[in-house]
């Protein structure tokens, strides 16, 4: 989708003035974009006639760059389409309860995410208590009590000979006594929508008060996410979306369509498989990673959060001197890491979605990272600190050291001593204003 809508601004920035025309005659080209990225036809219809009926007219009139008007006007309604603001999810005041139960297919992610929410409300002070309502698999009990462990949070199950709603209503009893004050039913899907998950998941309603449905849905069935959405909105009522495995998803299309088919705020996107993989969802951020701008916003955010500022800093000071060596590689693969690997960061580099549609594949450059900290381990200190000293013996020993073969510790020193060069005539770029670049 990126590359498709890059082009089309890229004609209209040639062009100079945007006539009735032109607008046209983009929305057509951004019309078949929409659709390609999967985004639901009716959605994309309603899309192109709201920024045509914006583009065509005064806005058009006034002296601005009309390649300029456009991206803006497309970018505002893609934000519009996706719910204008963060929606957080609603707690009941005081010490009350606030009771939340997950639904969605089965393999949508409810479980993964039920584990992952717990870890926000507790970063959030809350004290959540995890419900076992899918009694249709052991390992389902089994599955949720696992990631429970790992959040640090308590899981109610009581097997798999009770109904969902008389678990629910236990687990409320349960959480009164023990003052838990958000619990999280973890229900069954099934592989379609159907009447019976529909029944349960409405039983339970019926037995306790539920202050939010939470539906989660897997952004890589893309329109049928929707299509899912709109079912569950209807038979049970649903208060949010939470849209998993957008890690995957290059087309963004279930984003793009669920608010607006259904109604309902996309609440948070699930970006891996890890516990800590759960974002908020930014609807302006995520219109603009569609724009193919990148999420640049959610990556300093995120920089911020994980990296050491002082570190950082320094980084960006002997990067600019080309003081950059293997110690300090070591250590920026080490922050790389935690902000999540690089399949995560490449989704949100400017330029860095076409770079994985031309076969730049993040697994591979894992690998390779993994190699080349193989070989750095296999240096001294003194040689980690001066990648000058790496003469072709010193080679040999550390290509034993890590086994590996020389031509790849060769290649290795090539390549980062290019790097040092590019980053000595790239000084504007690096620890710049804002720390853009804090992240080699
Ligand atoms: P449930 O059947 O709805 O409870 O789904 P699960 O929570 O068991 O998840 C199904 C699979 O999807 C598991 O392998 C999860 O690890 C995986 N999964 C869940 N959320 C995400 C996500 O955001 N990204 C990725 N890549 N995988 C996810
Ligand atoms: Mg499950």
């Amino acid at each position: 989708l990126s590359e498709k809508l890059q082009n089309v601004f890229k004609n209209l920035r040639s062009k100079g003035r945007l006539t009735e025309a032109d607008v046209k005659a983009a929305m057509k080209e951004v019309k078949m974009a929409l659709l390609e990225a999967d985004v639901n036809f009716r959605v994309v219809k309603k899309f192109i006639k709201g920024v045509e009926e914006r583009a065509i007219g005064q806005d058009v009139m006034n002296g601005l760059n009309p390649g300029q008007m456009v991206i803006k006007i497309v970018n505002e309604e893609l934000i519009a389409l996706m719910g204008s603001e963060t929606t957080e999810i609603k707690f009941q005041p005081g010490s009350a309860i606030t009771v939340i139960m997950m639904a969605g297919l089965q393999g949508a992610g409810k479980t993964t995410t039920t584990a992952k929410l717990a870890g926000k409300f507790k970063l959030k002070g809350k004290k959540p208590l995890l419900v076992a309502c899918d009694v249709y698999r052991p390992a389902a009990i089994k599955q949720l009590q696992v990631n429970g462990e790992k959040q640090g949070v308590e899981v109610f199950s009581m097997g798999e000979n009770h109904k969902p709603a008389n678990i629910a209503k236990a687990a409320l009893e349960h959480a009164a006594k023990n003052h838990n004050n958000v619990i999280i039913l973890d229900t069954a899907g099934r592989l379609h929508v159907d009447e019976e998950m529909m029944a349960e998941l409405q039983e339970i309603k019926d037995t306790v008060e539920v202050h939010q449905t939470i539906l989660v849905v897997d952004a890589m069935t893309g329109q049928d996410a929707v299509n899912v959405a709109s079912s569950f909105q209807e038979k049970i009522g649903i208060d949010g979306v939470i849209i998993t495995k957008l890690d995957g998803d290059t087309r963004g299309g279930a984003a793009l369509s669920i608010k607006a088919v259904t109604g309902c705020p996309i609440l948070y996107a699930g970006m891996g498989e890890k516990l800590s993989d759960l974002e908020q969802f930014y609807p302006d951020r995520m219109a603009s990673r569609i724009l193919g701008m990148g999420d640049v916003l959610t990556l300093i955010e995120k920089a911020g959060q994980e990296m050491d500022e002082t570190k950082a800093r320094e980084m960006a000071q002997k990067m600019k001197k080309a003081q950059f060596d293997y110690n300090d590689y070591l250590e920026s693969v080490k922050q790389m890491k935690k902000m999540g690997g690089l399949a995560s960061l490449m989704n949100m580099i400017p330029g860095m979605n076409q770079m994985k549609n031309q076969g730049v594949d993040a697994e591979e450059g894992e690998k390779r990272m993994a190699r080349m900290e193989a070989i750095i381990f296999s240096m001294t200190e003194e040689e980690r600190a001066n990648p000058d000293l790496l003469n072709p013996s010193r080679r040999h020993r550390i290509a034993k050291g890590a086994g590996v073969d020389i031509s790849e510790v060769n290649s290795m020193v090539k390549r980062f001593n290019e790097t040092r060069k590019m980053m000595k005539k790239l000084p504007g770029m690096m620890g710049g204003k804002k720390g853009r670049m804090k992240f080699p």
